[in-house]
């Protein structure tokens, strides 16, 4: 039987929002056939145009708000929300927290897991929290303009105030911008891959206050460079690092696999919990740094630590994890697949002064798999993979190894599940989960969860 969908393209009628999805759409239904909506909370009753007709959902857009929701906030900006930047943010925070610990929940509920999801960790001031930006550079009506790109978009939205990013970067994105202007640099053309500079990127350390800057460029060869660099040092005395990474080719990625050093020190310092830590461009490193201090404490304080311990943390990146449980452990075993993360954490270790951590380069799944082979006792297992989570072969390891406890940090909930229903097949548990918001205005949930063997 063909399907039909209760709704025809271009056809207008009044709903009620009665759900939001996972990334912040609301959703009213038509005969069960789900349509999502943008800028649209839960409660609200709408005049909506239907867009989009699917085979199992379609999109609408809202005509005229009939009702506000009590949750409903005002953004200063629209385009905030339209781009991505902030897709949560015509939430209040409290909802927005409350959503995060609600997202966690369902998960459970579908994988029919049986664990207490904790009130979010919030933040005080929710906004200009980002330690990193990466702005696409284009030609926009005959002039060099940073911004963003509008959803499903290829067109630049020029804009000065990032809203969740730290306003130091947002200031230095613009003193580039003018740069590249005084010095008729070519910006990207996507459509003809032609131009110069693609992106810029910038790193800030909270304490440190030092900044890197990446220029992301199509070719190797930049006009001016010596000027572009001159001026930044002179504009921004805080840059410590100006690094050029080359894409030639037409590509989503913004970095490339290397990056060059054009001026200073190919990395910037931060500090996490009293630890002094290097951080180059091409590692990975938490993009909010006070809240990043409350996920370590929550993750210090599930692994339950007496100092007799051997611990492995996974994903490791630049050992910031491993060096915060390190005075609290016996020893310390890193891995990671980056080697500029792996060259940090071990510089990290040394400039710190911490002797019991190792950190090997690798896949997380193949080095597991090693570590089993010669029998290493591990007590408990941090993880912190990407947002694909485990890795099959991974949980296997873990269930031959089994540590006494696995602290898993996630910043997926759907691969969260997943994975914890694969643990407890080998014997393993969780009471609870304690979300911490890393991405306020923005629909990603990061938590930790402890699991211990039956
Ligand atoms: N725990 C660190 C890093 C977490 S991000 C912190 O809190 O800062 C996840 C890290 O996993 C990244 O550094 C990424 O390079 C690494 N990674 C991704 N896939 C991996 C794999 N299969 N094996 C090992 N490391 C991996």
């Amino acid at each position: 039987m063909k399907f039909i969908a209760p709704v025809t393209r271009n056809q207008e009628i009044t709903a009620t929002i009665m759900d939001l999805t996972y990334e912040g759409l609301g959703v009213a239904k038509v005969d069960d056939y789900p349509l999502f909506i943008e800028d649209a909370l839960p409660g609200e009753e709408a005049k909506l145009l239907v867009t989009k007709v699917g085979k199992n959902f379609g999109y609408a857009r809202v005509l005229e708000r009939l009702n506000d929701s009590p949750d409903r906030v005002e953004l200063p900006n629209k385009s905030y929300m339209q781009s991505g930047i902030a897709p949560l943010g015509h939430l209040s925070y409290p909802a927005q927290l409350k959503f995060k610990q609600q997202q966690l929940q369902n998960v459970y509920k579908k994988n029919r897991l049986d664990i207490e999801v904790l009130p979010t960790i919030g933040m005080a001031e929710p906004k200009g929290y980002r330690n990193k930006a990466q702005i696409p550079v284009r030609q926009v009506k005959g002039q060099l303009e940073t911004g963003f790109y509008r959803k499903r978009s290829h067109e630049l939205m020029p804009l000065e105030d990032f809203y969740i990013q730290d306003p130091e970067i947002d200031r230095a994105i613009v003193i580039v911008r003018d740069l590249l202007r005084q010095y008729h640099i070519p910006a990207y053309d996507e459509a003809r891959n032609r131009g110069v500079i693609r992106n810029i990127m910038v790193r800030r350390g909270y304490f440190s206050h030092e900044m890197m800057i990446v220029l992301i460029t199509r070719t190797r060869e930049v006009p001016q460079l010596q000027n572009i660099i001159s001026g930044i040092v002179m504009k921004l005395p805080k840059v410590v690092s100006i690094m050029q990474s080359v894409v030639p080719k037409p590509t989503n990625v913004v970095l490339g696999r290397t990056v060059k050093k054009l001026y200073g020190k190919t990395f910037i310092h931060d500090q996490i919990l009293g630890h002094t830590f290097d951080i180059s461009a091409l590692s990975f490193y938490q993009v909010n740094p006070l809240q990043t201090e409350k996920l370590y404490q929550t993750v210090i304080s599930a692994a339950h630590l007496t100092g007799k311990e051997t611990v492995i943390d996974a994903y490791s990146g630049i050992g910031t994890i491993s060096l915060s449980l390190a005075k609290h452990a016996k020893y310390v075993y890193g891995v990671e697949i980056s080697e500029a993360a792996v060259a940090d954490a071990k510089r990290n270790a040394k400039h710190n002064g911490i002797a019991n951590v190792k950190f090997q380069q690798g896949l997380a799944e193949k080095v597991m798999q090693d570590w089993r082979e010669a029998e290493l006792d591990v007590d408990v297992l941090v993880v912190d993979p990407p947002r694909k989570g485990l890795a099959g072969t991974f949980v296997e390891a873990v269930g031959i190894m089994k540590p006494k406890r696995v602290v898993y940090v996630s910043c997926n909930p759907a691969t969260l599940g997943r994975d914890i229903a694969l643990l407890q097949e080998f014997g393993y548990h969780a009471e609870e989960t304690q979300p911490v918001d890393m991405f306020p205005l923005t629909q990603h949930i990061e938590s930790v969860t402890a699991l211990t063997l039956d």
